[in-house]
């Protein structure tokens, strides 16, 4: 019988591949064959070893990226990252400096904070982060230990369509809630880091590609524990401690399922496809859905918006429950409304959701 399944548009953890569900499903109780779980096996196993090192020669062949990147794979999520980035850095004597665009970046600056100096390089706040700090002339300092962005505001609903040139100072990316979802260079990074949930697997485990040379400068670092080291995992190819094995197989899953749909040109077309068809309906509406970002920086991840007053957004999302969406309700530091349109998420939903936003604001406008 088919399976009944949501229209999942939560901002994470959000949609997973029905097919790769299935998938995870038959080898749920016997891996290859095995006659156990991949999550009863030892992390001390060659087929774990194998899981680990594939899991992160894919990703790097996704993001086009070659041998002078590594994989790191660890727990923690993007918000331990806030922390160990800094740390890293920090024996380098240099502060980092932070392109402030939303609620995570800022969040990554305070972070930063707590650890040292940080500089605040551009910011939106005091556009509510409508839009975006432009990023052409930061004024960078070549004694810098690193460039810091968010590339795509999750609760807010932008997204950067272009990089800093920050010359040899390294450019780190926050991509939690877009890496894989479009084609960049992703070599203008030095380091880019996403926790799994929303383009990449299941919540977990979080990965950090980072350009072999800057780990270079990490493993100068004699101050901090060995858990907060990105040398750690790097020397231990992900395994200095017990890893989060099952998630790990999750994302390798979801990423073979992402070369399957023809790698991220295929899958950025999609998601083009995909929000045009909510942006359109907002467009066009009046005034009656009223996205909440400038035009030229939204997010084709995010895509927010607000209506005439709280009582009319919450009559909305009662009502998108009942014709079988989930996750539509704006974060609760911003209100409104978010749909969350990630890898998964298939172009039929957003359809469906396209025509319910039409069928609403007739009742409704
Ligand atoms: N950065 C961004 C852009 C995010 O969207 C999130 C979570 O949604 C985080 C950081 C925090 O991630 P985590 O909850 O995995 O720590």
């Amino acid at each position: 019988c088919p399976l009944e399944r949501i229209h999942n548009f939560n901002p994470g953890p959000a949609a997973l591949p029905l097919e790769v569900l299935r998938q995870a499903q038959r080898q749920l109780i016997d891996y290859r064959h095995g006659g156990m779980s991949i999550m009863e096996m030892s992390h001390r196993s060659s087929d774990v070893e194998r899981l680990f090192e594939e899991t992160g020669q894919l990703l790097l062949k996704l993001l086009g990226l070659d041998a002078s990147y590594t994989v790191l794979t660890m727990g923690g999520g993007a918000s331990m990252q806030f922390a160990m980035l800094p740390l890293n850095a920090k024996e380098s004597g240099k502060a980092g400096g932070y392109v402030v665009s939303g609620s995570f970046s800022e969040k990554a600056y305070q972070e930063a904070r707590f650890v040292g100096d940080a500089t605040v390089l551009a910011s939106s706040k005091n556009a509510n982060w409508r839009t975006l700090p432009a990023v052409d002339d930061l004024p960078l300092d070549p004694a810098m230990a690193y460039v810091h962005m968010t590339t795509n505001n999750t609760i807010e609903g932008s997204q950067f369509r272009h990089f800093p040139d920050t010359g040899a100072v390294p450019l780190i990316g926050d991509m939690t809630s877009d890496m894989l979802s479009r084609v960049i260079d992703y070599r203008r990074f030095a380091m880019c880091y996403a926790s799994a949930q929303k383009n990449l697997g299941p919540a977990g485990v979080t990965v950090a590609v980072v350009r072999k040379d800057l780990l270079d400068v990490f493993a100068k670092v004699r101050q901090l524990p060995s858990i907060l080291r990105y040398s750690t995992y790097a020397q231990h190819k992900s395994m200095y401690n017990t890893p989060p094995v099952h998630a790990v197989y999750m994302m390798k899953l979801v990423l073979e399922w992402t070369e399957r749909q023809g790698g991220i040109a295929a899958i950025e077309q999609e998601n083009r496809r995909k929000a045009e068809l909510i942006y359109g309906v907002i467009d066009q509406s009046d005034g009656f859905y009223d996205g909440l970002i400038a035009k030229s920086d939204r997010s084709m991840m995010n895509m927010t918006w607000r209506m005439a007053d709280e009582a009319m957004e919450k009559r909305f999302v009662l009502e998108s429950e009942a014709n079988g969406f989930d996750g539509l309700a704006g974060h609760r530091s911003v209100g409104g409304i978010r749909a969350s349109a990630y890898n998964a998420v298939p172009y039929t939903a957003c359809k469906a959701l396209a025509e319910f936003m039409l069928d609403f604001r007739q009742r409704n406008g």
